[in-house]
């Protein structure tokens, strides 16, 4: 039997993330006075203080600025070697992201990476990433 997937914890300030994902955006928050993006998303702006948001959809493109190899302990429904990659998108934000389809000896910071959706169910769908040819 699979192992029910964790479920993030869904707000009133990050729900147009996990909506854009059941719809294959990564969208990302975006002040609205002072247009700066943001991520995780949050209800107040770290630059401005404004509350007014709203988002744009990434490109989806992006770099691997660190990452993490998780072996230990083993935790269902997820496959190991976990690579957990850290992405600095094209936008500027960041995010924390699985590497798919990846032999872990050859994950390198700085190399380029595009999103991927996965459907988990009718409720949740994940982002991950995988490595572009250089
Ligand atoms: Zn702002």
């Amino acid at each position: 039997m699979l192992a029910a997937h964790p479920r993030p914890g869904i707000t009133r300030d990050n729900a147009f993330f996990w909506e854009g994902l059941r719809l294959g955006e990564l969208r990302i928050q975006r002040c609205k006075a002072c247009r700066q993006l943001r991520h995780p998303p949050g209800p107040m702006c770290p630059g401005c203080h404004a509350t007014d948001w709203d988002f744009v959809r990434s490109r989806g493109r992006g770099t691997i600025h660190s990452f993490v190899v998780a072996e230990h302990p083993q935790v269902p429904p997820f496959e190991y070697p976990n690579v957990i990659v850290l992405v600095e998108l094209g936008e500027g934000t960041r995010l924390v992201s699985r590497l798919a389809g990846s032999d872990p000896e050859s994950v390198a910071i700085g190399q380029p990476v595009a999103v991927e959706f996965e459907t988990v169910d009718d409720d949740l769908s994940l982002h991950l990433f995988r490595r572009l040819e250089a």
